[in-house]
């Protein structure tokens, strides 16, 4: 996958109504289908899509759980267009954008709380 498809805007199945930080540092997204995905920070934090945490070219992951701490936060978000958000974290990390097709992977199987 090329650069230009990864950013590339392009509409998901479903979208979020309302995304949210809660009061564990993670995200709370209602979705359009009636779902809501409650994202554990650190989940999310490791999950980070930019370049810095996943290799360009190969698609390795370079920064996963084992490196972040395990009581990162998020701290601020950014909409980018209407198709993604940007997360700023309490490890100074805010490269991240995760855009709704991404999110609507780590919905299904990601570990949520409560
Ligand atoms: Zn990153």
């Amino acid at each position: 996958m090329g650069l230009l498809d990864k950013i590339k805007p392009h509409t998901p199945p479903v979208r979020p109504a309302d995304l949210a930080l809660n009061e564990h540092g993670g995200l709370t997204i209602r979705w359009e289908d009636g779902q809501e995905s409650n994202f554990a920070p650190r989940f999310l934090r490791a999950q980070c899509p930019c370049a810095g945490c996943v290799e360009e070219w190969t698609g390795k992951r370079t920064v996963g759980e084992a490196q972040v701490a395990a009581d990162v936060r998020c701290r601020g978000m950014n909409p980018v267009g209407n198709y993604a958000v940007q997360l700023d974290w309490s490890d100074n990390h805010q490269t991240g954008i995760y855009s709704w097709d991404y999110l609507l992977k780590l919905r299904v199987g990601g570990p949520q709380v409560d």
